[in-house]
Parts: structure tokens; sequence; C-alpha cells
């Protein structure tokens, strides 16, 4: 199967309110001009060196997705363009992406990255690390950033029903932390969970946005 038949198939699957990111990390930017070219503008990137090289050569109305690990001085290059920054990890972090925004005269779209997974070597936040994160920024004025939801992945398994239980908890979780300090913010509503193994569990989790990468390019 190509490319853009693995896209589709996917594509026809997705209910029309779950937004899917094509992750292109490792990808050439021709095989993402080609899938820009079947109609899609919604691309992952990883690694910040990694955008900062493909973005010029590509068209500039694409939707890019920060979705790795992001060190606080890496944030400068990728403030100009960068769509949602789903993996917020610390407020040191939150606060590089606002003075980085404001320089750049825009807002930023951030997710809170949660760890929910029993694989020690997934970055993220526990719920309380998360609350003391959000409590910092409620009580600051961090205007050029715009906290819209949360981002998790599950556990690497094919033990589905752990998978089903974790992305469980991530919803619980942005529940919880949409009733405490984004009552008044209907924007507070994306769970970015969802990778190619697990995204049809994570759809029935109440997943708003999909990372796929592997199912469409392997
Ligand atoms: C690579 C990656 C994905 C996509 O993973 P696939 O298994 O290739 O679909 C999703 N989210 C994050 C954070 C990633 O690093």
């Amino acid at each position: 199967m190509n490319i853009g038949e693995s896209l589709k198939n996917i594509l026809i699957e997705l209910p029309r309110e779950v937004k899917l990111v094509v992750v292109t990390k490792t990808q050439a930017v021709d095989v993402i001009r080609e899938i820009y070219e079947e109609g899609h503008k919604i691309f992952g990137e990883n690694k910040a060196q990694e955008l900062i090289l493909k973005q010029p050569e590509l068209p500039q109305d694409i939707e890019w997705h920060f979705i790795g690990h992001l060190q606080t001085n890496k944030v400068k290059f990728i403030a100009p363009f960068v769509s949602l920054i789903h993996s917020v990890d610390s407020y040191k972090l939150l606060k590089e992406i606002n003075k980085q925004a404001l320089r750049n005269n825009r807002t930023i779209d951030c997710l809170i990255q949660l760890f929910i997974a029993e694989e020690e070597t997934k970055f993220g936040l526990d719920i309380n690390e998360a609350m003391h994160l959000l409590e910092e920024y409620k009580s600051s004025s961090l205007d050029n950033v715009h906290i819209k939801g949360v981002m998790g992945m599950a556990t690497f398994t094919g033990d589905m029903e752990q998978v089903r239980s974790e992305f469980r908890k991530l919803k619980r979780h942005f529940i919880s932390l949409r009733e405490t300090y984004f009552k008044d913010d209907p924007a507070f509503r994306e769970l970015s969970m969802g990778m190619s193994g697990d995204y049809k569990t994570a759809i029935e989790e109440g997943s708003t946005i999909v990372r796929i990468g592997s199912a469409i390019f392997a």
C-alpha cells in the first residue's frame, strides 16, 4: 500500500471531530510534500533541529505540531511558526514559550504532557506536578501562551487493556484539571492521545488528537 492509501484508510475511520497529526520524524521533505499534495496539512515532529530544517522547505500553510521533548534553548527556533506544542512539562518551558511567542507577536497553543505509562523512559508530569505547574501559570500572566489540554503516551505494549486503562487515567486527569483550572475556558478541550499501535483504543476513550507515523509510512 502506498502512503496516500494508508493515510486515506486511517482518515476514513477517524470520527470527524478527531484531528490527525501525521508524524513525519525521519521522513524526507519530498515525502511530506507528497502528503501535503494529497490535501493533508497537519504534521508533527519530535526534534526541534529536524523541524527547523524542514519547515522552510515546505509550504508555509502547514500546521506544525511539536510532539517531542523540548529544551528551553530550542524554543526560539520554532516559536515563529509552531502551531501546537504537545509536550509542555515544566513551568520554565512554558515561560520561555510565552517569551518567544511575545517576541514573535503571537500566541502559541500548548498542551501539558502527562506521564501515564509504566515505562520510566517517557517524559511528562504526574497529576500533582501538573497541578503545581497550573497553579504557577494561573498566578502569573503568560498572555502569549494558551493551554488547550493535555497529551500522553501509553505504555508500548500489545496489552490493549493496559493501554485502555492508561488512556482512561489520562482522560480523568484531563477532566479534573479542566474542572479545577479551566472552568471558564471552553478552549481547554484537547486530549492528545493515540499513536499507530493504539489510536483506535484512544479514540474509543475520547481522544481529540491522534499522532500517527509508522502506520502511514511503514
Ligand atoms: C513518534 C511519535 C508518535 C508516532 O508514533 P507511531 O507509532 O510511529 O505512530 C506519536 N507521538 C510521539 C510523541 C512520537 O514521538
